[in-house]
């Protein structure tokens, strides 16, 4: 083969699309799962009709976004449902747009005072998103209310349902970043990736064939499958997630499912790179109901995690901040126990702009690898989130739940919302995806590993995927970009161009 691609999902697609494009037909994509996509999936609800994608599912940074804009042209369908937050405290309800409070503006503050201390100065050190919002209501306490030291950094939690961690684990210096631009939902990304599929003949394609081994011999790469099956290529472009190919480094995962032996074994700035760099664990629960009785009118509701006035207390009385910094960690500890309110967490009312009776749920780790753990026990997840379900319905008008799900025929009064499906992610479990994307802790740098893999393993091997890109890192369009980005390349040395 002239080249041979590692991975179906939109990384691996657009490489072979771009290939096929410059001219080389002897391609092969080799995928290990039975289906194309990767971390894009698209799959049917419970009557058959409504659809959703676990995976991905909005376009981002729509600004800059060309994977968007040539969906749009193809026809592609999408909303920009992007809206103003409700946000719910366990006890006082909704704590959102208060002329009180004011909880937006503090966040914005946060946000301010967090770009201060790391791109305005040297030499800060990076902590957790805990520690340094923690830090921002005590250095500032003078100027804020109770309530606002209360709850505002809890607000500011909603962007751990970006970056898929706790803000324990999460680093303060990559917590917020510049969006370029609003975001746009696709319906669906299953559109994309067929579209993308259909640029090359599907021949090209061997799915259930998980790649093992890539030795590279003089000019030639040779690549092994589980089933032993050897292809000698020019070049390989491997694209399997961050979290597969770190199991290359480590020598005690040799018999871990997916793992690939790289021979030579990976060079040494792409090892050093994954010494800085973590992976999370963003997971979704979709929850489907009979039919929509609840308001209509706005898209997002973030539940928060619960707060106690004896932090306030905590915060105004401390000494110092090392004082304050006891107190949290003390508050952390009691938090072993796993409850719906321990973490903030995002509900996309899909009932607007779509009319789907649902709601599409983020979770973070480490909810999301125990949510994703009992996913075959339905009644247990429905227990589990009960209460910040009925919080809410209960903000947009709606009348607590009803478990619908173990008779679908059964009839109920006509206002109630009946729960008539849940469906759980699984991405912490695959062996293929093993979580869901990059996410920086303490002290990482996300920078030096997407250098290393942008510049490859040789001119013969070489990488692609959201994981291996500045522009776009984490996204869905970073990792389609990454993908031209390889075959050209590969193109420019095959005098394809
Ligand atoms: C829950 C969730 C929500 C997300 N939300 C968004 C969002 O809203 N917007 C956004 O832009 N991004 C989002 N992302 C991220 C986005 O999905 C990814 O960045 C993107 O899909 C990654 O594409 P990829 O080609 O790099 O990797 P993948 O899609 O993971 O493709 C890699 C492929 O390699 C295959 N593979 C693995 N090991 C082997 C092996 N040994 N041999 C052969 N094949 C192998 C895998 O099966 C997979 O198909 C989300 C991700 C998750 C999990």
């Amino acid at each position: 083969m002239s080249v041979i691609i590692i991975g179906a999902g939109i990384s691996g697609l657009k490489t072979a699309s771009a290939l096929y494009k410059h001219g080389a037909k002897n391609i092969k994509v080799l995928e290990s799962r039975g289906r194309i996509g990767g971390r894009l999936q698209t799959i049917t609800g419970f009557d058959g009709i409504r659809k959703y994608d676990l995976g991905a599912s909005w376009h981002h940074d729509t600004l800059c976004n060309d994977l968007f804009v040539e969906g749009v042209e193809a026809g592609e369908k999408y909303i920009f449902d992007d809206d103003f937050f409700i946000y719910i405290d366990k006890e006082r309800g909704r704590v959102d747009r208060d002329p009180e409070m004011k909880l937006e503006i503090i966040d914005r503050e946060i946000n301010k005072y967090t770009d201060m201390e790391y791109y305005q100065k040297l030499g800060s050190k990076d902590v957790s998103f805990q520690e340094l919002a923690s830090r921002y209501l005590f250095e500032k306490r003078k100027y804020l209310t109770d309530d606002q030291i209360r709850y505002s950094a809890q607000v500011s939690r909603y962007l751990e349902l970006w970056h898929g961690i706790d803000w324990k684990q999460l680093s303060a210096k990559d917590t917020y970043f510049g969006h370029q631009g609003r975001n746009a939902m696709a319906l669906n990304y299953d559109s994309t990736i067929d579209r993308i599929a259909k640029t090359f003949p599907s021949e090209i394609i061997e799915l259930n064939t998980e790649v093992n081994s890539v030795k590279q011999d003089n000019n030639k790469v040779v690549i092994t499958t589980k089933d032993n099956k050897k292809y000698v290529a020019d070049y390989c472009v491997v694209t399997i997630p961050q979290s597969v190919l770190e199991l290359s480094i480590n020598e005690s995962a040799k018999n871990e499912t997916g793992r690939i032996e790289f021979d030579p074994p990976l060079n040494n700035n792409i090892q050093n790179g994954f010494k800085s760099v973590h992976y999370g664990g963003l997971g979704k629960v979709i929850f489907e109901f009979e039919k929509i009785c609840w308001d209509q009118n706005e898209a997002k509701v973030v539940t928060l995690a619960k707060t106690s006035s004896s932090f306030v207390d905590a915060v105004r009385q401390a000494n110092t901040f090392d004082d304050l910094l006891r107190y949290i960690d003390k508050d952390n500890s009691r938090m072993i126990t796993r409850d719906c309110w321990n973490q903030p967490l995002y509900f996309n009312n899909l009932a607007k702009g779509l009319d789907i009776a649902s709601f599409m749920m983020l979770m973070q780790s480490p909810l999301t690898e125990y949510i994703e753990s009992i996913q075959n026990d339905k009644d247990k997840v429905f227990k589990f989130f009960q209460p910040v379900l009925d919080s809410v319905l209960k903000s947009l008008g709606g009348k607590p739940v009803v478990n619908g799900m173990s008779d679908l025929k059964q009839v109920f009064e006509d206002d109630v919302p009946v729960l008539r499906n849940i469906i759980v992610t699984n991405w912490t479990q695959e062996p293929y995806s093993r979580g869901a994307y990059t996410a920086c802790f303490p002290g990482d740098d996300a920078l030096d590993m997407i250098v290393a893999l942008d510049r490859g393993q040789s001119s013969r091997i070489r990488f692609a995927g959201e994981h291996t890109v500045m522009d776009g890192a984490g996204c869905v369009y970073g990792a389609w970009k990454s993908g031209q980005r390889e075959a050209d390349y590969i193109a420019d040395r095959m005098n394809l161009k």
